[in-house]
């Protein structure tokens, strides 16, 4: 009975964490909007002049508030999923349009650093998913832009996607990069989890990403893992159900 207890206040709790958390997110993103938007104006007003100084100072300020944001953006849906406020619209979607939007979308991320993206998907004969496309596509943007982000200088990203046996139709990002250690790998979908840095100081990723994704796609009846070779680089693949696939 005391442990039955002590479960549900422990239930209870995290209940009460994950909506403070759903709350206090969605307030915190209404002044981040003034604080970028104004200093994007800053930056591109041609009356301003801003001296090249003062210019380096706005970049700072729309780079830490980009961050910033996509914390914000990360925390807020994981703690929808998690008080289960999170609605999903299942449709019967065209998993070839979602796949080839992510890639357009995501081709200009390598850019700098001369990484391509490669689409060995959606040219293919089209795939019905029952899903939400919305989230779909938000997964995959994150794992592509994970597999550049973790990729090295004029590396590649490949998407592949073929069915399974048992009704599902499984789309795999790969990428050139650095890999994973196998000791890295039992705590890769943890929150916060991050291998090239502490996330109060690095910049580039939130360690949240991997983590929402896996939500997502569990909630859509899907699943998710990776397979990786340090120093040659790491697949990740999603699952979900095929529009057929009545279970
Ligand atoms: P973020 O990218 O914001 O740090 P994620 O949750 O997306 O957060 O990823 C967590 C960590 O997993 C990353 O910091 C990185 O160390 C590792 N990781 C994710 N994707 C890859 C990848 N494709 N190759 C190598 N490491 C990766």
């Amino acid at each position: 009975e005391q442990l039955l207890e002590a479960r549900d206040q422990a239930e209870k709790a995290s209940k009460a964490k994950s909506e403070f958390l759903a709350s206090m997110s969605h307030e915190l993103r209404t002044p981040m909007n003034a604080v970028l938007g104004f200093a994007q104006m800053m930056q591109y007003d041609p009356r301003t002049n801003l001296s090249e100084i003062q210019n380096n100072h706005v970049s700072h300020i729309i780079e830490g508030g980009n961050h910033l944001l996509e914390l914000i953006n990360d925390v807020l849906d994981l703690s929808k999923i998690e008080a289960d406020h999170l609605s999903l619209t299942l449709e019967q979607i065209d998993s070839a349009e979602i796949v080839a939007d992510a890639v357009l979308m995501s081709a200009s991320l390598g850019n700098a650093r001369n990484i391509t993206v490669v689409d060995k998907f959606s040219d293919a004969a089209s795939v019905m998913l029952q899903t939400d496309s919305m989230r779909f596509k938000q997964c995959l943007l994150n794992l592509i832009s994970n597999a550049v982000k973790y990729n090295k200088d004029g590396g590649v990203v490949t998407l592949n996607g073929q069915e399974t046996e048992d009704g599902f139709l499984r789309i795999s990002v790969t990428d050139t990069g650095l890999g994973i250690a196998k000791r890295d790998f039992a705590g890769m979908f943890q929150m916060f989890h991050r291998l090239n840095g502490d996330p109060t100081v690095a910049k580039e990723g939130t360690g949240i990403g991997l983590t929402v994704t896996k939500l997502l796609i569990e909630r859509m009846a899907g699943r998710i893992g990776f397979d990786s070779e340090e120093g040659v680089g790491s697949t990740f693949w999603i699952e979900l159900p095929l529009a057929s696939n009545h279970n």
